[in-house]
């Protein structure tokens, strides 16, 4: 284990590595004095309770999160993918942007990201190596260099952050923390830059927070340009921006109950709306069978009366040819009588008989033959047509 005397010369007044190296003064959670568990224990905790990191869509973790206006949180690649769609694809809210990519950054859970696998980094192997030097084992954790360091490569560190603070924490009490723990501790740690222009990369620590330009300043911007005011403690301006989220969340769950309850309405129309389709689609099937049958019975009937009436009709045409072939046969036999008489009858045979085939040609004569057509269509069909224009 490193001397303690070189970890804490130069350390900020703030460090958790002072002294023996007892625990933090703010971890007062309930897991203060948990022993660490095992990495095999830890593991699906960290996979389990910190889902939220990752892309909402692919799952996956990604150094690009964008947050959407609906507030879903998506990947870059998932976003490029999503483009042509331009909704969101788990609310279906619109995606303003041209390009199909929203502008804010989710930082949040990039960072949480980040911290997280530092986490991991530090429960899984426990010959963690220096990321400087890369050959002895990492001693510390700086959470503003975001580096793991050796003992001598912490003192080399130490002389050059000498004017800043950097807080640096044991490897070893690291690893002995929960994830939860973890971020917790490491969340007070890192270090809000002032808005200035430059003053970031100087590395120039905010403290204040001027309510007009609504931006955290250095102590130098803030004394040395007097068109900032009023001023206010940079922490009790996150605290209140936190604290309006929180009221805005609480009021909007009000609105989610009614929300909520519209959906539960909304669900049961549709098994209504579902319920009476079904039922509508019932009544038709039932109706047309019903229809159906009613058409095959007068179809029946109506190929039965067809039936009778050709019948009946053939019989008349039978009997109408049957006379006419009776009446051609006497003709036949006039006109040979008459032939017959000129040719051989003597004049005795004339005067007995002329009289009586006079009469029956006579009879002939007043003969007409049936017009065709009129017996062709018995008067009968014509009902059988009325009553299949009126089905
Ligand atoms: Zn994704
Ligand atoms: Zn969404
Ligand atoms: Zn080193
Ligand atoms: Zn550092
Ligand atoms: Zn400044
Ligand atoms: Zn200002």
């Amino acid at each position: 284990p490193p001397p303690s005397h070189v970890l804490q010369r130069g350390l900020s007044p703030t460090s958790h590595l002072d002294g023996d190296g007892a625990a933090a003064p703010m971890e007062t959670g309930p897991q203060t004095g948990t022993p660490p568990c095992s990495p095999s224990s830890q593991q699906p905790a960290v996979k389990d309770d910190f889902q939220f990191v990752l892309c909402e869509r692919c799952r996956q973790e990604s150094p690009n999160l964008k947050l959407l206006t609906c507030l879903h949180t998506l990947c870059l690649g998932c976003l490029s993918e999503n483009k042509p769609i331009g909704q969101c694809p788990i609310c279906r809210t619109a995606i303003p942007q041209a390009s199909g990519i929203p502008n804010m950054e989710n930082l949040l859970f990039t960072n949480l990201q980040t911290r997280l696998n530092i986490y991991k980094k530090l429960s899984n192997s426990s010959g963690l190596s220096c990321s400087r030097c890369r050959s002895e084992t990492a001693a510390v954790w700086c959470s503003e260099c975001e580096e793991f360091l050796c003992t001598k490569c912490f003192e080399d560190h130490q002389w050059f952050f000498k004017k800043r603070s950097h807080e640096a924490r044991r490897v070893e009490e690291l690893r002995a923390e929960s994830a939860h723990q973890f971020l917790e501790d490491t969340r007070k740690s890192y270090n809000l830059f002032c808005s200035s222009p430059g003053h970031a990369n100087q590395g120039h620590i905010s403290s204040i927070y001027c309510r007009k330009c609504e931006k955290p300043l250095c102590c130098s911007c803030a004394l040395l340009d007097s068109q900032h005011a009023p001023f206010c403690d940079i922490h009790s301006e996150t605290q209140r921006r936190q604290e309006e989220l929180g009221i805005m969340s609480q009021e909007l769950k009000q609105k989610r109950s009614s929300f909520e309850a519209t959906y539960v309405a909304l669900q049961d129309e549709a098994v209504r709306l579902e319920q009476v389709q079904q039922e509508m689609r019932e009544l038709i099937r039932q109706r047309v069978e019903q229809l159906v049958r009613l058409i095959r019975q007068e179809e029946e009937e109506l190929l039965g009366l067809v039936e009778a009436q050709q019948e009946q009709g053939r019989q008349e045409v039978v009997r109408e040819l049957q006379r006419v072939e009776g009446v051609l046969r006497r003709m036949e036999a006039g006109e040979r009588l008459v032939e017959k008489m000129s040719l051989y009858a003597t004049e005795q045979e004339v005067m007995d008989m002329q009289p009586f085939i006079k009469d029956s040609l006579e009879q002939l004569q007043q003969l007409q033959p049936p017009a065709t057509g009129d017996q062709a269509q018995p008067g009968d069909l014509a009902e059988c047509r009325a009553r299949l224009q009126a089905l």
